[in-house]
């Protein structure tokens, strides 16, 4: 790519393409209940990328074969939909979708009492319906609402984000142009009443001090997404008594 071709991603006045300072997170949405045929429901909002999941279970799997004797099998589905991307995407699971269903998998096990539902099985879809960057974050949000709303018993919420390097400065919350033109990407998972990582992965370099300046970013950001997750199940679930 010609120098000339690569947008300026951080302004004179240190704002972002899109306007945002380097530690604010796009403008977000949450929502939960959203569907009427799945056990549970949520549609989360990071700017221009939207996500929703539905949990379905504990129910008896599919497939016999799956039981585990001991607690129950959690299933995770990532799909973005032919209409998320600018070109359409092909509808098929790619490589990428089967990798990030596993990752999501996993960032999610460890909150979930899995144990309590032996010989069921709980799944969990997520269809990214507009794709802008960080939609696997922005999958674990809605992932983690969706539990909650089925009445699924957790250790914790999983709350998302990614942070990453542009023109030399950390930035939170990374959306698509900043992560084609930046030169890092690092998408963290946390349950913070747990004080537990569920999910680290890092795209591009950074130095073992800017990885810890970028960590300390995403627990900012984090903070901020666990708060409006509890806020958006509280408006839900909270009886109001007047
Ligand atoms: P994440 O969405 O978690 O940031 P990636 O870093 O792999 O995951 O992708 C960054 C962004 O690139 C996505 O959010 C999406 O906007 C875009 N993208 C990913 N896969 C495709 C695809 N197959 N077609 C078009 N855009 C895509």
């Amino acid at each position: 790519m010609l120098e000339s071709e690569r947008p300026k991603l951080i302004g004179e006045n240190g704002l972002r393409h899109d306007g945002r300072r380097i530690d604010e997170l796009r403008p977000v949405k949450m929502e939960v209940g959203i569907l009427t045929n799945a056990s549970g429901s949520a549609y989360v909002e990071f700017g221009k990328t939207r996500v929703i999941a539905a949990v379905y279970g504990p129910r008896e799997p599919p497939q016999k074969y799956m039981v585990l004797p001991h607690r129950a099998v959690l299933r995770c589905r990532y799909h973005m939909a032919p209409f998320s991307t600018d070109e359409r995407k092909n509808p098929a699971p790619s490589r990428r979708e089967i990798e990030l269903s596993k990752v999501a998998r996993e960032a999610l096990e460890p909150v979930i009492l899995s144990e309590l539902f032996p010989r069921t099985s709980i799944d969990i879809f997520i269809e990214v319906i507009s794709a802008d960057g960080g939609t696997r974050t922005a999958a674990l949000n809605a992932a983690s609402l969706a539990l909650a709303d089925a009445g699924i018993p957790m250790r914790d919420l999983v709350a998302a984000v990614a942070v990453g390097k542009v023109e030399g400065h950390l930035i939170l919350d990374v959306d698509q142009v900043e992560d084609n033109y930046g030169e890092a990407d690092m998408p963290v998972a946390v349950a913070p009443s747990l004080n537990a990582v569920t999910l680290l992965q890092l795209n591009g370099v950074l130095s073992s001090s800017e990885f810890s300046e970028a960590f300390k970013l995403a627990l900012k950001g984090i903070g901020e997404i666990y708060r409006l997750q509890k806020e958006t199940l509280r408006n839900k679930y909270l009886v109001k008594v007047e």
